[in-house]
């Protein structure tokens, strides 16, 4: 008697919570920031980026719909982002100075604050499998370099020839960079007037931020999930910016900086010029704001998108989701490549600023 009892307990009480928690389920993600404008874009471009975005929205949401978790869904977004060459990610990531591509990726699960993250690696197809590796099967947070790159392959990861991540595009980049850089260098005095006479104190900031932004593109993919359980989850992956060098690593893999998630605040996965983003701890930053000064999501992600980071100088935009499903995706720049899945399950893609929830 007592046996049935529970059993039917059991089954009211399973029904109801996958009944009610399949509706919360959220997925979000972008695929980077900065002077992304239609004026830059041709319709080709915008409908190739938004099929991509689709896509990994589409395949990441279909893992939260049929019970995964919100780890394995961002995941599955991610590794659609990597695999696309539009994005700085995988293939298709920048060049580092020395001609290479060097990949940064991490993961917070918002369950039980365990994370994972990845920097420098260069023979990991999909990055963000080695950061969950990291997270899941070592004791650390953080692999580097060829470290890392063997820690995968003993994983059973997938391992591709370096040359794989090599894209035209982004290897003219490298040589559009590399050119502005030697006018830096043998400029040095000229430029250095130049700047002072701008107002610039140091006379070398402006030409430096030149080389290191790319045309100020960010094309860093990431993703937040809230799956059927109640958790949130987060995940970032990059090439980092153009022609960077001396092992630079930006905020992606750093958690708290790039990402950060907790069930308790928000999941969050940051894209932009990754230096200020370390100073400014930007994913945490948020998470803390909604922790301890009781912001709601969107006051949190303003805050330190559009007020603190702009007065850093720090160009960039964050993805953000609160355990209610609450989604906010402010950004500084002119535009973001974002997107997210209604609550009818249908996708929304987005691009530029004057671009609106829908
Ligand atoms: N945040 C990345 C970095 O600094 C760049 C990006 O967002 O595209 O490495």
């Amino acid at each position: 008697m007592k046996n049935i009892y529970t059993l039917i307990v059991f089954f009211f009480l399973s029904h109801t919570l996958h009944a009610q928690d399949n509706n919360n389920i959220k997925l979000v993600i972008h695929g980077g920031a900065g002077t992304i404008t239609r004026k830059n874009m041709t319709a080709e471009q915008e409908k190739a980026y938004r099929a991509v975005l689709d896509n990994a929205l589409q395949k990441g949401y279909l893992v939260l719909k049929n019970g995964g978790t919100s780890v394995n869904a961002v995941q599955t977004a991610i590794m659609v982002l990597e695999d696309s060459p539009l994005f700085n990610a995988g293939k298709g990531a920048v060049f580092t100075h020395e001609g290479k591509n060097e990949l940064d990726a991490s993961i917070m699960d918002g369950k039980n604050l365990m994370a994972g993250a990845v920097a420098g690696v260069t023979t990991v197809k999909n990055p963000i499998t080695a950061a969950i590796a990291v997270m899941e099967k070592s004791p650390h947070v953080m692999l580097t370099g060829a470290g890392a790159d063997r820690f995968a392959k003993e994983q059973g990861l997938q391992i591709v020839d370096p040359s794989y991540f090599y894209t035209e595009a982004r290897y003219k980049a490298l040589l559009n960079a590399k050119k502005s850089e030697s006018i830096e260098l043998d400029h040095s005095d000229k430029a250095k007037k130049e700047n002072l006479k701008k107002g610039n104190k140091t006379g070398h900031r402006e030409s430096k931020s030149l080389i290191f932004s790319e045309g100020k593109k960010f094309g860093t993919v990431g993703c937040v999930a809230l799956d059927k359980y109640g958790n949130l989850a987060a995940g970032t992956s990059t090439g980092g910016m153009t022609n960077k060098r001396y092992g630079r690593v930006g905020d992606a893999p750093i958690i708290g900086a790039g990402t950060y998630a907790n069930n308790e605040t928000c999941a969050v996965s940051a894209t932009g010029h990754g230096e200020f983003f370390i100073r400014a701890a930007v994913a945490h930053d948020i998470s803390a704001l909604m922790e301890y000064k009781g912001l709601n999501l969107q006051d949190a992600a303003n805050e330190v998108v559009m007020k603190k980071l702009i007065a850093m100088g720090g160009e960039g935009g964050v993805i953000a989701l609160d355990k209610k499903g609450n989604i906010s995706m402010p950004f500084n720049s002119e535009g973001m490549y974002r997107g997210y899945i209604r609550h009818d399950g249908q996708s929304v893609t987005m691009i530029y600023k004057d671009e609106l929830k829908k």
